[in-house]
């Protein structure tokens, strides 16, 4: 137990004094130059944070990459970086070797994740750094106060402003706070941190619930699918109902957005050029689904979109699927929402496999897909579903040790409530 406890306190010696590096680091005016001693070669450094208002290009060219290098590099991270949560304060390094040659450059959007590329043989070589994290549980509650929101509730318990906004988000499925919230009514969030020394670097709501008089009795529990950024990990009713009922249903059955709807570079011709859509990952010979019912007013192909599909909705908006490997659908038949209707390729004018989507509002106007509320399933089934029970066994697990630690708390001394706390604190790391 000492031992272990020495080994944490110059871990996070290790760790603050890391902390006070970063700190002195970005205090210093980007873009900033450094020389490194690298294997007997000079390489120079340049770093640069996104500012408000700005995309990635604009940080590139900051720290002085042209338009074809910034497009290269932007290219070479767009299957790895989800662009749509870059962020003010993303910071951003390139390594130069004497020649001005650019010989690395690392991405990071926060203090423990960095996106590396490497130049070998004339091509990029991706890989990912991480420094070490711990997951922790922490349980939220409280009761509201007169002329206070839940909002307003959380945010007095420290939580971050999109934390909050992401539990609201999520009850208000479920609760009409305008018409029903009342002093008095209590919540419950259940939070799993990802923690580097004492920064929390990423927190996901495991569990959330809502009770009042007016309000009723409400839980959610996040349903967490194997499969990374699938679209299906969303926030369900112990009965696996999803909390959305009504929206369109994801083209695809994990999102990762590689290029964002709007002004940017295209990823071909360099040119600035307003994308009409936005771009998803997916390997080649994924499904891809209709986003809603509808009919198909389009399936054929052209150089620039490849196999293309397009479905008018009964509100008269229609869906585009562009780059096809194949087609499942002809013109004029109708399908449902969900239902399968060809497969991500390369074809028309792309830089690789993915799905580009696009969105027409019922005026005939391109609109960001992004903004349309998106579920992955009215209500899970199957595997998922099983899935979804154990993770809410798990999920009440860890509220009743909470419960247990709160009790425990209330009775014992100062000096032995430390060990217990930890003990607890052991359990509860994830
Ligand atoms: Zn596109």
């Amino acid at each position: 137990m000492l031992m272990k406890k020495i080994i944490h306190l110059s871990l996070l010696l290790i760790l603050i004094l890391s902390c006070v590096e970063q700190e002195q680091v970005s205090a210093t005016p980007t873009p900033i130059m450094q020389q490194y001693q690298l294997v007997a070669e000079v390489v120079t450094t340049k770093s640069g944070k996104v500012k408000r208002g700005e995309g990635l290009f604009q940080v590139l060219g900051r720290i002085g990459l042209n338009d074809q290098r910034a497009l290269d590099i932007i290219n070479a991270l767009s299957d790895e970086v989800e662009f749509s949560t870059l962020k003010v304060g993303d910071e951003v390094t390139a390594f130069y070797n004497p020649e001005g040659m650019i010989k690395a450059f690392h991405f990071s959007q926060n203090l423990v994740d960095t996106h590396q590329l490497k130049k070998e043989n004339g091509s990029w070589v991706y890989s990912f750094d991480q420094k070490e994290t711990v997951w922790e549980s922490r349980i939220i509650e409280g009761e509201l106060k007169n002329n206070s929101t839940l909002q307003d509730a959380l945010l007095d318990q420290g939580l971050s402003t999109s934390v909050s906004n992401d539990i609201v988000s999520i009850l208000l499925c479920k609760v009409n706070f305008r018409m029903n919230a009342r002093a008095g009514d209590r919540y419950k969030v259940l939070l799993k941190e990802r923690k580097f020394g004492k920064h929390i670097i990423d927190t996901t709501v495991l569990y959330t619930s809502y009770g009042g008089r007016r309000a009723g009795e409400h839980e959610t529990f996040l349903y967490e699918d194997t499969e990374k950024s699938s679209t299906y990990t969303a926030h369900y009713t112990e009965e696996g109902e999803a909390l959305i009922r009504s929206g369109l249903r994801f083209p695809l059955s994990s999102m990762h957005v590689r290029s964002n709807y709007g002004w940017r570079r295209h990823p071909v011709t360099g040119k600035r050029a307003f994308h009409r859509g936005i771009d998803l990952r997916g390997r080649e010979g994924r499904s891809v689904f209709a986003v809603a019912a509808g009919e198909v007013i389009k399936s054929g192909f052209n150089k620039y979109a490849g196999n293309q599909i397009a479905i008018k909705h009964r509100d008269k908006s229609t869906s585009y699927y562009f780059h096809l490997k194949n087609r499942a659908v002809k013109k004029g038949t109708w399908v449902k929402a969900g239902d399968f209707i060809g497969r991500v390729g390369s074809t028309g004018r792309v830089t690789g496999a993915h799905l580009h989507f696009g969105f027409k509002n019922s005026k005939g106007r391109w609109i960001n897909p992004l903004n349309k509320r998106m579920i992955a399933t009215p209500k899970l089934s199957g595997d998922r579903l099983d899935q979804l029970q154990l993770q809410i066994t798990e999920v009440k697990s860890l509220l009743a040790q909470a419960e247990t630690r709160k009790v425990k708390n209330e009775f014992v001394a100062m000096g032995e409530k430390e060990i217990i706390d930890e003990v607890v604190n052991e359990e509860l790391r994830l």
